[in-house]
């Protein structure tokens, strides 16, 4: 008479067979980042988008000790963000549009004042970009914001749900505020800062002004 497998060998099979597939949606997700990055198109962007989010650190670990770069996960998810949500975000009226800017953006000298509700005050001293692009904002009555991190989004969604945002940053946080927003339903365009680090960092204010004012 046959035994009944024991509950420790089923755990066992179940085990390998979550290993395996893990394996799997790992490699599809290595062989989807190298075609993106060779044909520099995205293909199935929300079956892609879903397997970066799912398995973001461990692709992370992998994309690293295949010698690319870890911000090519962050990158493509980003793009295929700005590419599926760009419809709403540039549809929406610019009067409800608002931009949030990373910290590092300011001068080192900036000597605004900061508060979790609201971030950074600035009070466009023009040490650094953000001063006259806020001039411009003010002019037109959009609200800009300066986050002292990622999650700060969440607070200035929670006084503005109605608003659709344009953030900037750099690629870890401006990976994670979209990823938030989206999950929202928030409509939201991302732009990467050009030069990163922890102060004084750059982002094209060209590009900025231009996305924030366009309407399609
Ligand atoms: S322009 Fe604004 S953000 Fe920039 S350094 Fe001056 S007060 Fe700070």
């Amino acid at each position: 008479m046959n035994e009944l497998p024991s509950f420790f060998s089923v755990l066992g099979v179940v085990f390998v067979i979550l290993i395996f597939i893990f394996g799997v949606l790992l490699l599809i997700s290595i062989v989807l980042i190298y075609s993106i990055l060779r044909k520099k198109k995205i293909i199935f962007p929300r079956t892609t988008l879903f397997l970066l989010d799912t398995l973001y650190y461990p692709l992370k670990r992998l994309v690293v000790s295949l010698n690319l770069d870890e911000s090519v996960v962050d990158k493509i998810e980003i793009d295929i963000r700005n590419k599926i949500l760009k419809n709403e975000y540039f549809s929406s009226k610019i009067k409800d549009r608002i931009v949030v800017f990373p910290y590092c953006l300011r001068s080192v000298e900036c000597k605004a004042h900061v508060s979790p509700e609201l971030g950074v005050n600035c009070i466009k001293c023009g040490k650094c970009k953000i001063g006259n692009f806020k001039e411009i904002c003010d002019e037109n009555s959009i609200k800009v914001f300066i986050a002292p991190g990622g999650s700060f989004v969440k607070r200035v969604l929670k006084k503005h749900p109605k608003s659709s945002v344009l953030l900037v940053a750099c690629h870890v946080e401006l990976n994670e505020m979209m990823r938030i927003l989206s999950a929202k339903r928030i409509p939201e365009y991302g732009i990467l800062l050009e030069k990163t680090g922890c102060i004084e960092t750059d982002v094209d204010m060209e590009l900025v002004k231009d996305k924030l004012f366009e309407v399609r």
